[in-house]
């Protein structure tokens, strides 16, 4: 006779690469049932953007097909956010589970463009995601989700904000409240305010992950920023010249300084396909960023070409991951993603010191 501690044996030989440990002692494996020879379980991974999801899938279903007396087994995959461990989000915002910071050394890198196909990349695996653009110097997330208007208040009594819905993200720029008469010099030491402010006054509901678009570089608006918010990390997006890899140095150290966890690095811009022949053009010496993140022993979540469709789409407000999500380029962007996610959910295992974060 099959029971459930057979199962669950067998599903030990079943390693999540990234946290390195079996799905079973990671508390992955719920509601085992076991009817005749068909047995069903349910997989909970840490989000659904897990970039080994199909293979631990197969894994889990041959190691109990193999198992005597088995004969249908039916998996289903789920996944659970985890609520970024170790830091404040809770208190400033209860259901955010966790914030993801992208920075730039310097502005015109393409860091908006690699935010906003991030976001819907993370949404388009079924989880909650939200962005705020808190580019003081130039927000452009209303030009490249196309959002015309600005946010509608929550309550009737007008106390919080509602973010504006589009391509499935909740989004929020610092452009809905900014005028074109707001002085630069005002912008930088209000950053930290402002998005503090935003975080808190926005009706952010429940999200499995809030991107923020930094604005560029890494000073001081930077730092009061990444301080006042609980972040989970930051992921740093640089073009491959040398000017902005040495910017991206900079800021790995400045992160490190100040306690906040750099995910990864991305190349933007990496090399040029033409469209019309496919040919492949390394215009700046490509890889530079990866060596970077190598050197500072972080990890390098990926490289995106630089492409005309890719520049038309998020300047006319329908990214590509919108217009083309079947494309070569959506595939980077979603690859890069559940690294990121997986990076993420890495990260909080550890600093939840165990397994006890995943008992419910
Ligand atoms: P940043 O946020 O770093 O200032 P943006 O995301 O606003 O940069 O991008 C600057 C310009 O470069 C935009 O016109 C954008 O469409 C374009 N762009 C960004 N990434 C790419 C890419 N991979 N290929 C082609 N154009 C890009």
């Amino acid at each position: 006779m099959l029971v459930e501690s057979d199962v669950l044996n067998a599903l030990r030989n079943v390693f999540d690469p990234d946290l390195k440990r079996d799905i079973v002692s990671l508390g992955f494996v719920k509601e085992i049932q076991i009817s005749g020879g068909h047995v069903s379980f349910i997989v909970e991974l840490t989000t659904p953007a897990c970039p080994v999801k199909e293979l631990l899938k197969q894994q889990a279903k041959s190691v109990v097909a193999a198992l005597d007396g088995v004969t249908e087994v039916t998996v289903q995959m789920t996944a659970r956010v985890r609520h970024s461990a170790g830091k404040k989000a809770e208190d400033l915002l209860p259901g955010v589970r966790n914030i993801i910071a992208i920075a730039s050394g310097k502005g015109g890198v393409g860091k908006s463009t690699t935010a906003v196909n991030l976001a819907l990349a993370l949404a388009e695996t079924g989880a909650a995601v939200g962005i705020l653009d808190a580019d003081i110097y130039g927000p452009s997330l209303p030009r490249m989700l196309g959002i015309v208007g600005g946010p509608q208040f929550a309550d009737p009594d007008a106390t919080r904000i509602k973010p504006v819905e589009v391509h499935g993200l909740k989004a929020i720029s610092m452009g809905f409240f900014l005028t074109e008469d707001t002085p630069m010099v005002w912008r930088g030491p209000m950053v930290g305010m402002a998005v503090e402010q935003l975080l808190r006054d926005v009706d952010w509901g429940e999200l499995d992950y809030l991107i923020v678009d930094l604005p560029p570089g890494t000073g001081d608006a930077q730092l009061t920023l990444t301080q006042k918010v609980p972040l989970s990390g930051v992921v740093i997006v640089s073009t491959p010249q040398d000017v902005a890899l040495a910017d991206v140095r900079k800021g790995i150290n400045m992160f490190r300084k100040v306690d906040v966890a750099v995910l990864g690095v991305i190349e933007n811009m990496s090399y040029y396909l033409c469209t019309s022949c496919g040919h492949r053009e390394e215009i700046f010496a490509h890889g530079g960023a990866r060596q970077e993140a190598e050197n500072s022993g972080i990890p390098f979540l990926g490289e995106i070409p630089l492409d005309t469709a890719i520049r038309q789409d998020s300047d006319s407000g329908r990214p590509i991951l919108v217009t083309n999500p079947e494309g070569a380029q959506s595939k980077i962007y979603r690859q890069i993603a559940s690294q990121l996610a997986a990076r993420v959910a890495t990260l909080e295992f550890s600093a939840a010191k165990g397994p006890s974060i995943i008992v419910e």
